[in-house]
């Protein structure tokens, strides 16, 4: 699995860290970063993040 994010698309909404909080933080601007995407976390939980992100900046794909 490989997870991408898009900062500059990115408005800080958090809903990322909510859904899935072992693969997503945000820094001190809010904006989102992407913990250890090698974690061995499930690509449901990063497909929802992905579908729930409103501004899009979330991509998934599978390796
Ligand atoms: S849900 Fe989307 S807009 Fe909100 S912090 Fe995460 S990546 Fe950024």
């Amino acid at each position: 699995m490989r997870i991408t994010v898009d900062t500059g698309r990115c408005v800080g909404a958090g809903q990322c860290v909510l859904t899935a909080p072992d693969l997503f933080d945000q820094d001190d601007d809010g904006l989102v970063t992407v913990l250890d995407p090698t974690a061995g976390v499930s690509a449901g939980a990063a497909r929802e993040a992905a579908a729930l992100c409103p501004s899009g900046a979330i991509s998934v794909a599978a390796d």
